[in-house]
């Protein structure tokens, strides 16, 4: 009964493309309102993939079979004069966010991408919802999906009172070109290490280069260290060269001194090898930690997807798998009920709790990085076993995530 039925899916990122193919692929029509006038594939960076989201593909016919991203076998812990505390066979494949964008927005037709359009208020009734954009125009459909992102204008209208919260540590991000790799490159391209000191975590890995190329020695390096910023260093950090302060500050205007201080902290207190690719990247940027989790998904005919619903902090490693799950489960649902009321409410009672569960379990990990650091002076034995235990969660949490994905 999908014909004829219409859906306006506000966000055009991985989120909003997703559903745009799951719901094309019951049957629906689509239209991806996008607030960005620009294609987004120059923006991201790398990422890990699941089985989950590989199946994701395959259901609406974008994986054609070639790779994806490159293939790591071990997690390695790293300690800082660079030798092996600890491997774990855990074969992964990783990826880079535009090598998920770019075939997800090429397979849409043209006609039902929006550019530049920037969803501002909507109005619902018992027959129909109904989209108003910031230059005056409207679009009405039998569905409005929000996949709006973190901060949302859908959700901040249905619920006001849900905002995200700083986790009270950064993540640091270095991307460098596979050819400056000096030391231990075949041991770093086949595995994710971990660099744990004292409250921090480091975790790099191979992604495929910038322009997609997965060939040896043309791939990249990608490095996220997650390091505790209470509130006054992270307005230090948003702070540019003429004393003017940012709410978040544009990669450029990072201070030159506060790269240096970054790369001078990798030196000491990274494994020699990643603090080396570190130091060698263009330019690292942060990004604040933040979460938070909405009680309810269904809105009458407004559904909240991917991150505009949750989002959980990084080490679930799973904001790209889930959107495509929440697509997924969302199509289902249209397929499974007659009304869109109905389906939204199936819809929520499974994602709804998908989403908690990532979110909660994502905040027990960060705490668990930096459990212990409390304790000032620990021995060097006390230190290994310290980090050994956050390398191990952190193999845990991934299996955790892998079933999680797979339910
Ligand atoms: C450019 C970009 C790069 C990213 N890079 C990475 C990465 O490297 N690694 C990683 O793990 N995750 C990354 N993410 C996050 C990851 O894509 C998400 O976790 C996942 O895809 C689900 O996000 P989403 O599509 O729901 O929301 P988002 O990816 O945040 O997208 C929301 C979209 O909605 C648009 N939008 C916002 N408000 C409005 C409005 N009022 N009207 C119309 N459109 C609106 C935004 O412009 C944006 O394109 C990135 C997201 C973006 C946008």
């Amino acid at each position: 009964m999908a014909e004829g039925r219409r859906a306006l899916i506000i966000g055009g990122s991985l989120g909003g493309l997703f559903a745009a193919h799951m719901l094309r692929a019951i049957g629906w029509n689509v239209d991806v309102f996008e607030r960005s006038a620009e294609d987004l594939a120059g923006r991201g960076a790398g990422l890990g993939t699941h089985e989950a989201l590989l199946r994701m593909l395959r259901r609406i016919s974008i994986d054609d079979g070639s790779a994806l991203g490159v293939g790591t076998q071990h997690y390695i812990l790293l300690n800082a004069r660079g030798g092996i505390d600890c491997r774990l066979e855990y074969p992964r494949l990783m990826t880079a966010w535009a090598r998920l964008y770019r075939p997800l927005k090429d397979a849409l037709p043209a006609h039902c991408y929006h550019p530049a359009k920037s969803l501002v208020a909507f109005q619902q009734d018992a027959r129909s919802v109904t989209a108003s954009f910031a230059d005056g125009s409207r679009a009405s459909g039998d569905l409005l999906v929000a996949a709006d992102g973190p901060r949302s204008t859908v959700r901040a209208l249905v619920l006001p009172s849900v905002k995200a919260e700083y986790a009270g540590y950064v993540a640091w991000r270095g991307l460098t070109a596979e050819a400056e790799v000096a030391s231990d490159r075949a041991l770093l391209f086949a595995s994710n290490a971990f660099c744990i000191p004292g409250g921090e975590l480091a975790v790099s890995y191979p992604v495929p280069a910038r322009d997609g190329d997965l060939r040896e020695g043309r791939r990249d390096y990608n490095i996220v260290w997650y390091r505790p910023t209470d509130a006054a260093a992270l307005a230090d950090l948003n702070t540019d060269a003429a004393g003017r302060r940012h709410e978040q500050i544009a990669p450029p205007l990072i201070r030159p001194e506060v790269i240096a201080a970054v790369k001078a902290d990798a030196r000491a207190l990274l494994a020699p090898s990643i603090a080396d690719i570190f130091v060698r990247a263009e330019r690292p940027i942060f990004q604040p930690i933040q979460d938070f989790a909405t009680p309810q998904l269904d809105f009458g005919r407004v559904a909240l997807l991917g991150d505009a619903a949750f989002v959980a902090r990084p080490h679930v490693g799973a904001g790209v798998t889930k959107a495509a799950l929440d697509a997924a489960c969302l199509a289902d649902a249209l397929m499974a009920h007659e009304q869109v009321g109905d389906a939204l409410e199936a819809y929520n009672r499974v994602r709804q709790r998908a989403g908690a569960w990532a979110v909660s379990r994502s905040r027990e990990f960060g705490a668990c990085i930096s459990a212990d650091v409390a304790r000032a002076g620990l021995s060097a034995d006390a230190e290994a076993v310290r980090s050994d235990r956050v390398f191990r969660e952190y193999a845990t949490l991934h299996h955790e995530v892998r079933d999680w994905a797979q339910a």
